[in-house]
């Protein structure tokens, strides 16, 4: 009998740590907010299933950056091994308070996107808290889940702060919702004028510089940036500028920039990046593609990427249509002719909002 209290404790044990890594809570319409963490979060970020690639197409100087410090392994099973160590540590507990926050948050999001599009929210919603020392506080999606640096947790009963947690759910559940629908995303990629190929060669120089965004880890998308007559065609890519690449992965990932690359097409769907004389790739500036680029930041400066530009304005397409702030730092509604495209696409009936 005296193993019993033991045995009981652990029991007890075992069922909190259960319970404690999903927390569930109603959303209405039978949608859910799931938030985790302990083993079920870092289950979520080490998912390799839902991660389109990203494991596997991580640069030399982004993986160690990440790690800070050389990979141990030399093979890519070994260094994404070590990887997946790092990123479990980065999994941190919730605190009730945060949890009652972002859910209060969360009810706000989908109350924007239930007037505009209510199918936009998933019926369980996962959030995860991390340290930020995942992807240097950036907040980012895997499979169907958000992660969320706790750097941001602490403003979230802030009012002020309404409008700003609002677009970073619905953008961030964009790039969810976007790859749970492959097919919608072509067609609403192509909106802003990209078209899928097979494959892009990127060469070693843009190989290892490219700085991989888990929302958007496959850069096969191409854009036309010329004229019908003459064309020109380009490749975004987030890129670590410069030639210091030992600086730690959050001051890397604030040197990237947004950077269009010349391609062109090799043979049936495979296409490559264009090289200078000097050995690195050729860049499309701004100046020389100014119709293109004037089209893609009409509302916002977050280009990324197609996935990003698509987040962007799924985001303030629910917003702006629900009536209530699109605005955000980097972008504001200077013309709603794009989210109204994008409205139509999807087939969802909107009007002019009343009041924004
Ligand atoms: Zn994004």
């Amino acid at each position: 009998m005296k193993l019993f209290p033991v045995l009981l404790a652990l029991l007890f044990f075992a069922a909190t740590t259960a319970r404690g890594a999903e927390y569930v809570y109603d959303l209405g319409d039978g949608k859910s907010a799931v938030l985790l963490d302990g083993k079920e979060g870092q289950a979520a970020i080490t998912d390799e299933g839902g991660a389109e690639g990203w494991f596997d197409r991580l640069g030399k100087y982004e993986l160690r950056a990440r790690l800070g410090h050389e990979p141990e392994g030399t093979t890519l099973e070994e260094k994404k091994t070590e990887l997946k160590e790092h990123l479990r540590t980065t999994i941190e507990d919730w605190t009730e308070a945060e949890r009652e926050g972002m859910v209060r948050h969360m009810k706000q999001a989908k109350a924007a996107a239930d007037e505009v599009f209510p199918e936009f929210i998933p019926n369980r919603w996962y959030i995860v808290k991390t340290s930020g020392k995942d992807e240097g506080g950036a907040w980012y999606t895997r499979s169907d889940k958000t992660f969320f640096p706790k750097q941001w947790l602490d403003q979230l009963d802030s009012e002020s702060m309404d409008s700003f947690y609002r677009h970073i759910l619905l953008h961030e559940n964009a790039h969810c919702w976007s790859r749970a629908n492959p097919e919608l995303r072509e067609e609403l990629y192509s909106l802003t004028g990209f078209q899928p190929v097979n494959e892009i060669d990127l060469g070693e120089w843009l190989g290892d510089r490219v700085l991989t965004n888990p929302d958007a880890p496959d850069l096969r998308w191409v854009s036309n940036v010329g004229s019908e007559e003459s064309p020109r065609y380009g490749m975004l890519a987030f890129t670590i500028q410069g030639n210091d690449f030992s600086m730690e992965f959050q001051r890397l990932l604030m040197s990237g920039r947004p950077t269009m690359y010349q391609v062109s097409e090799v043979n049936d769907g495979s296409w490559k990046v264009d090289y200078n004389e000097d050995g690195t790739a050729v860049a499309i500036q701004r100046s020389d593609a100014k119709e293109f680029f004037e089209k893609l930041t009409v509302n916002s400066n977050y280009i990324l990427h197609a996935e990003e530009v698509l987040a962007e304005n799924l985001a303030m397409m629910v917003s702006y249509f629900a009536g209530v702030s699109p605005a955000w730092g980097q972008g504001s509604v200077e013309d709603p002719a794009p989210l109204e495209e994008l409205a139509k696409a999807l087939g969802l009936e909107v009007a002019e909002p009343a009041t924004k």
